[in-house]
């Protein structure tokens, strides 16, 4: 298994907060160490995260999961 396997592995996503479906870490298509989560069922999807040059690519890849989880929070408050 892979570092970014292992990694990917560690990550829980919560559900998504307007259909319920399940949500996926995705890696961009075409730019490098490029991340955003986006829900399988209904595609709505955090904005990317891409990698600043100080960062590791872990720090990079949690940030959008760090924002999924968060808006899914927010929409149980209201
Ligand atoms: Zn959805």
């Amino acid at each position: 298994m892979t570092e970014y396997q292992k990694e990917r592995q560690k990550i829980s996503l919560k559900p998504c907060p307007f259909c319920g479906g399940e949500a996926r870490l995705r890696k961009h298509y075409r730019l490098e160490q490029t991340w955003y989560v986006q829900c399988n069922q209904c595609g709505i999807r955090t904005p990317n995260s891409v990698q600043a040059a100080y960062e590791s690519w872990k720090t990079t890849m949690n940030y959008p999961v760090q924002l999924w989880n968060r808006r899914v929070e927010d929409g149980n408050d209201t």
